[in-house]
């Protein structure tokens, strides 16, 4: 499975990127934080962060959409002519 996620992986349960224990091939992985097992292992895991990923990349998107929105506000600030909703 290939994947250009470089970050943390966390718990879909509780969050945790510190408690997971696992085998040695990784098909099996347990949060000793929740107790929740990962029956599918490393590649489970994954996918549940990929759907976090999702969400925090549409979360950037509006963050930087806002950014701009303000930086635009700023520099065009004292200017009556242009307005903003
Ligand atoms: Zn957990």
């Amino acid at each position: 499975m290939e994947t250009h996620y470089k970050g943390k992986l966390r718990c879909a349960t509780c969050g945790s990127d510190s408690h997971f224990e696992f085998n040695e091939d990784k098909s099996y992985i347990k949060c000793s934080k929740c107790n929740r097992e990962y029956l599918g292992g490393y590649d489970e895991l994954m996918q549940f962060n990929q759907e976090t990923i999702d969400e925090i990349k549409n979360e950037i998107v509006q963050n930087v959409k806002k950014e701009i929105t303000q930086k635009l506000k700023d520099a065009f600030r004292g200017n009556k002519n242009i307005k903003f909703k």
